[in-house]
């Protein structure tokens, strides 16, 4: 799970979040070094579903929110080794040319890359309303489906947060599954809740390897 790919600005209020460009280019160096493979989620999925197979050592790489670095730095690196990344977009982020205005995410589509939903405001859905919840779990696909007239088959929930009502709202809605903040590995037994590894800007190269031996074990 990553953010932004950028040098944190000094005093950036939460500067774990900022994972530098040298940085993701190690790691992804490691992984391709380590055997692994990024796929997508609905690649996982399928596999989950019918054992369509999958290469060895597969991983996916999930970009939250949709920043700016995740186009300029994230998917060049992506592109060299022929991996997808999954952008898991907010859809206010599409109204500024300094977030991911539709061109970007268009040109991360082309290169192979799932789009996912990950609200419209970015809330904490455990704190809206009916109405409000319906709209920002529903009405993000509905909107991003118009835009890019991809799936949108998987959902995110913003900063991790879910409850039951939550949960079932995004069934609700149709996705296949969703993503959580909780550590781990994804297991198809959590397809509504699904683990993720946090990546943070600390992490450095040696930090990430650690993370994925740990998990490996
Ligand atoms: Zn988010």
């Amino acid at each position: 799970m990553y953010h932004v790919i950028a040098d944190a600005p000094a005093g950036a209020a939460f500067p774990e979040l900022f994972v530098r460009p040298s940085d993701f280019a190690g790691q992804m160096s490691w992984l391709a070094a380590h055997g692994f493979h990024a796929v997508t989620l609905h690649r996982v999925y399928e596999y989950w579903l019918r054992g369509t197979p999958l290469p060895a050592r597969p991983i996916v790489l999930t970009f939250d929110d949709g920043t700016l670095g995740q186009d300029t730095h994230a998917l060049p690196v992506l592109r060299r080794l022929h991996w997808p990344g999954v952008l898991n977009l907010k859809v206010n982020a599409l109204k500024s040319k300094y977030t991911m205005p539709p061109w970007r995410v268009r040109e991360m589509l082309g290169a192979g890359w799932e789009l996912d939903a990950h609200t419209i405001t970015h809330p904490d859905l455990t704190h809206v309303g009916s109405a409000q919840l319906w709209h920002e779990v529903d009405g993000s696909r509905v909107e991003l489906q118009q835009l890019f007239h991809v799936p949108v088959a998987f959902f995110c929930y913003p900063s991790g947060r879910y409850d039951q009502r939550v949960v079932a709202a995004v069934r609700r809605a149709g996705y296949l599954g969703a993503t959580t903040t909780n550590y781990g590995l994804g297991r198809p037994a959590d397809i509504y809740t699904l683990g993720r590894i946090r990546i943070n800007g600390s992490d450095g190269i040696a930090g990430f390897a650690r993370k994925l031996q740990d998990l490996s074990r």
